[in-house]
Order: C-alpha cells, then structure tokens, then sequence
C-alpha cells in the first residue's frame, strides 16, 4: 500500500530490470534502458499483447511501419499544428514546465535547485493535496539543506486557466518578482533532417504515436490482405515525445513503445458504441490475464472538453500508480476523421468496398493504444509483495507466469557433490529449451529463493541429495505461497508446462 517509486527504480537498477540511459555520461532525462530482466519482461509483455489480439483473433492483422514517415503524414494527422502541451519557463531557473502538469511540487523544488521553493497544486478545491504538497516539501528542503527557501501552497486548478495577476503571486525566494511566464505551445514532436541537405525542405519527424503508420498503410492492408469490415490492424513500436517534463520513471519518457491497433468499423452515429464497449471490456480482460490487479484498476470517461473535437468518446483504463491515479490505457472513437485526412493531404481514395451490400464508405475506427512501458511499471508496481518467513522480511514480485522474464530458476543444493550438480545440468539443459531459466548454484539455498522471489521468478527446481540418492525427484517451490512439492524428474516439464503455457 505504501509502495515508493524509489523502491521501484532501485530494484530495477540493482537487478537489471531498467536503467537510466546513458548513465556513464550522467544520464539522459527521459530515456531508458532495459537491461538483461527488463528485455524479458518487454519482450513478454509485447508478445502477450500480439498473442492476444492478433494471432487469437481472425479479425486482427498485425504491421510493422517505419518510425520516420513521408513528413506530409503529420501534417494531415493535424500532428504539426496541434500535438502540443502548454509550457511554462521558470524566471529565475530558465526550467520549463508543463503548465497543465505543475502539480508535482517536491519535484519542482528539486529541479529549481537550492534557490527557489515553491508549491504549486493543479486541483482547486482540494486541500487535503495542498496539504501533503506542502508537508512534502517541507521534508525534501531539509533533507536537502536547502535553507532558506520559502514554502507556501497554491490552489490553481489548471495554469493554462491562471490569469497574470494569479501567476504574478507565484513567488521566486528573495526577490518579489514573478517566477513563471504565461503558458505557451510547445509541439512535442522531435525533428530531424533527411537526406543530405539541412534545410527546411529536409525536415521530417520521429512519431509521436504509431497510429498514424496504420493509417497510411490502410490501403496496403485491406488490398492484399482479405480482410474484412469490422476488421483490425495492430502495431507495436517505438514512439518518440519531447515530453516538457518526462518524470515518474518510465511513465512518461521521451522515447516509450506503444502498442495500438485501429479497429474499422461501419460508419454511422450509434454503430460504433458495442464496438467500443467490446474494445473496453477486451482491453480490460488483457490487461487482467498479464496480471494486474482489478482493484488497482479504473476508468476515466472523456466528455466535453476532455475529448479531441473528432472524437466521438474515450475512455481510459486507469492504473493506481504509486504516484496517483494515471491513465494507463486509451480507447477512442475517432469517427472517420484519421482516414479522411490522409485521403484528402494524399488525394488518395482511402474506402472499404463492402461487397454484399454493394456500398463504398470511409470506415469509422475504434482505437485502443497502450503504452508497453507504462504497462510494465503497473506489472511492477501491481506485483510487488513483501511478507515474512520465518520471521524473515522478504520482497517479491508476484509476476504472472507468462510475463515473468525468468521462468524458472534451477538450483543445486550444492556445489561441490559431481553427480548433483550433473543431474541439475542435465535439467537445465532441458528446461532451457523451451523457457528462460535461471542457473544458480552460489550461496545458502534460502537466499537464492530470495533471490529468484525478488525479480519474480515463478518457480524453483531444486535438486538435492534425494534426488540422486534415492531417486526421489526434485522438488518445485512456488514463489508467492513458497510451498514445495517433489515430483519426479520426467514429470518437471509437463508440470511447469501447465503452471507457465496455461
Ligand atoms: P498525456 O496527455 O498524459 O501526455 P496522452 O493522452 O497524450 O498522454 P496518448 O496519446 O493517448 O497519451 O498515448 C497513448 C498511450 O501511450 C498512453 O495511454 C500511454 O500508455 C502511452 N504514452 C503516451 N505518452 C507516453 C510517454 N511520454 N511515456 C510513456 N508512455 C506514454
């Protein structure tokens, strides 16, 4: 319940799950590297995914597009005038900060250094985060020594909504002038030059979102493929935001992979509602069977405001991070408004010819988008357990079966008996075939239990002094209940076939 973000990131650095990148050169703010668990678990979070919705459903293909498309793209998109976020400088620091996003004060301070302190708290009405805003800082300032700065709460429900009077309150320590400017766009996408010429016929951008390479292989896909309306296309890959403020650990970098797929659809103005029901509930299920928890779930509807003028609804499904409440995944109706675009910036006919009623329409799409990183910290912080045996504290993640990055750890009782350690090899050798499995001989047989329960390692195989002696088997501990059944050596694979493969 009182699970800290810092537990979760020193974990992940200390059992090579993530990684801030470029490390040796201080770090990158916003970038990420997976180390040897992490490329597992990422790996298995993605192909659960494309299990799920493309090779067990006929009504799904998949694609795979390049990250860096005809810049036109993004024009038609409407990616180029509007795929911005509010930005706010700092006065004194020269830090800038995402207006509609300055709730997190400790963070602030932290990054405006030993000068300036101050709090500012994005919902009106709420004192109770003024409250704990204020009483946090308060902490951070001393534990960092930073004398003298002041501390105050402010209530302001959105800073894109503060007048300049509001903002000129916003006090910088020692000096009476105004801290922030007023919010300005700043468009998130990140340039860079095709070709040899560097000028601005060569622009062209990373995606921000992996949609939009569905879109415009639309035409590719339903003239080879046989597919037909209500049909899917997914893709999994790379996506590149110039977050203002990327924080939170991998919850909001600037380079993320997301997995999305367009569901096309019957136009019309009620059709779309079942289907985007049946997408809700799908995504739901999803995310359930890779083993998150339902209760630490939620849904966040879109209305007014809230929705993108094309869009007929969206729906988040929340995750209760450490941090707050955050959209984890979306689930839009975005009418016809994609492939109209493209069809009218490409002059290209971009329908379905639907064959039994004889009619040509520009399909309407249902669009589910989940970010794997984001969906890999709520596995993380859903999984994480602590409890105690034999009056050990222990900390574990209880990893489901088919996402955990290590499968099974083998473990020979000891190291030094020949004929043991054979028989543990020969296991492993087997197992290896078909999982990820782990090898470890190294230490008391307790601590390498603990070891495999910290990263999440489902099952242990240890081999010991009956197995050899008297033919007994091996036995198999369970990590979340720890309970240990000896089965013989040839039942092994089928057994944790079942547990794993399902
Ligand atoms: P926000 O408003 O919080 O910036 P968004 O609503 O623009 O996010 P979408 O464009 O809907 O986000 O992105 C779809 C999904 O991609 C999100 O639900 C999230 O899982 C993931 N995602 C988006 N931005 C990031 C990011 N910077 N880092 C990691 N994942 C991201």
């Amino acid at each position: 319940a009182n699970l800290k973000m810092e537990e979760i990131v020193s974990l992940c650095k200390r059992r090579g799950i993530i990684f801030p990148s470029s490390e040796i050169y201080n770090g990158f703010a916003g970038f990420f590297d997976y180390g040897p668990l992490g490329a597992e678990l990422k790996r298995n979070v993605k192909d659960a995914f494309w299990k799920n919705f493309v090779h067990n459903r006929e009504d799904v293909v998949g694609i795979d597009s390049s990250i860096i498309h005809n810049p036109i793209t993004w024009q038609s998109s409407g990616h180029l005038d509007g795929f911005s976020d509010p930005m706010v400088d700092c006065r004194e620091t020269k830090l800038r900060y995402r207006a509609d996003q300055l709730f997190c004060s400790p963070v602030v301070l932290e990054e405006c250094g030993s000068t300036v302190g101050f709090v500012c708290v994005l919902e009106a009405n709420d004192e109770d985060m003024v409250k704990e805003a204020t009483s946090q800082a308060k902490k951070l300032l001393k534990e960092k020594e930073m004398k003298g700065s002041a501390i105050k709460a402010f209530q302001f429900r959105d800073l894109t909504q503060v007048t300049e009077e509001e903002m000129a309150q916003i006090p910088s320590p020692g000096s009476n002038k105004p801290t922030l400017t007023m919010p300005r766009d700043f468009n998130l996408m990140f340039q860079t030059n095709v070709g040899a010429m560097q000028d601005a016929s060569s622009v062209a951008y990373l995606r921000p979102e992996t949609a939009q390479g569905i879109f415009i292989n639309y035409k590719n896909v339903v003239g080879s493929s046989r597919v037909k309306i209500p049909f899917g296309i997914a893709q999994i890959g790379k996506a590149f935001r110039n977050e203002i403020t990327p924080r939170n650990f991998i919850f909001r970098s600037r380079e993320f992979e997301q997995m999305e797929i367009e569901y096309f659809i019957p136009p019309g103005d009620e059709e779309w509602k079942p289907y985007h029901e049946k997408w809700i509930a799908d995504s739901r299920a999803f995310l359930e069977q890779v083993g998150l928890k339902d209760e630490l779930m939620g849904y966040d509807v879109h209305e007014g405001d809230g929705l993108a003028h094309y869009a007929r609804a969206c729906t988040d499904i929340t995750f209760k991070f450490p941090f707050g409440v955050q959209e984890l995944m979306g689930i839009a109706a975005r009418g016809d408004f994609d492939l109209k675009s493209h069809s009218e910036g490409s002059g290209k006919v971009l329908d379905y010819f639907d064959e039994e009623t004889k009619e040509k329409f520009i399909p309407h799409v249902i669009e589910p988008s989940l970010g794997v990183d984001r969906l890999i910290l709520a596995l993380i912080c859903s999984a994480y357990a602590e409890d105690e045996i034999n009056g050990e504290k222990r900390s574990y993640l209880s990893f489901h079966p088919s996402i955990a990055p290590v499968k099974v750890a083998v473990l020979p009782l000891v190291k030094n008996k020949e004929p043991l350690v054979e028989a543990a090899r020969d296991l492993f050798d087997k197992l290896s075939k078909r999982w990820n499995v782990q090898w470890d001989q190294t230490g008391a047989i307790g601590r390498r239990y603990r070891r495999a329960d910290e990263v999440g390692v489902p099952f242990c195989v240890t081999v010991d002094f009956e197995t050899i002696e008297d033919n007994a088997g091996v036995t198999i501990r369970d990590r979340d209940s720890t309970d240990q059944v000896r089965i013989p050596i040839d039942e092994v694979i089928p057994y944790l076939s079942k547990m794993i493969d399902g």
